[in-house]
């Protein structure tokens, strides 16, 4: 049972992750079109959240909460048995699109919300992504 405070408590923590997981696949997409690359957000069945469907290159940027990254993510105290089941559910939601994809042909790059800090850094991974599937042809 989750008493009123705690409740409250949540979903205030809850819309702050929300509001915070939508801004960094935006942030990495405006430095991506900044280097004049075309690409398709939320593409595809899958909605990939960072398409170059000509390359194959799907991108997505977890949710250190929600997709469990090592560095930032701990399972909340109370309600345990609502969170665990959920937070591993979504774990194994990525591995299932990854597959899917994988077997399409895509190559995937998952990024960390947390490492969206280091835009420069990543940025320059795909385009040598990018560069790379040119060369292959
Ligand atoms: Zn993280």
């Amino acid at each position: 049972m989750v008493d009123r405070v705690s409740k409250e408590k949540r979903s205030k923590i809850m819309s702050a992750i929300k509001s915070k997981n939508t801004k960094p696949e935006l942030a990495l997409a405006n430095a991506l079109s900044e280097e004049g690359l075309n690409f398709s957000l939320q593409y595809g069945k899958e909605k990939i959240d960072i398409a170059f469907p000509e390359q194959k290159i799907a991108i997505f940027v977890d949710g250190c909460f929600w997709h469990g990254c090592p560095m930032h993510s701990h399972t909340p105290k109370s309600n345990k048995s609502y969170w665990v089941p959920k937070l591993e559910k979504n774990k194994e939601r990525d591995l299932a699109k990854n597959n899917r994809l994988w077997q399409e042909g895509w190559k995937i790059l998952r990024f960390w919300e947390h490492e969206i800090n280091n835009l420069e850094i990543i940025v320059k991974k795909i385009l040598n992504e990018l560069n790379e599937m040119k060369k292959g042809r």
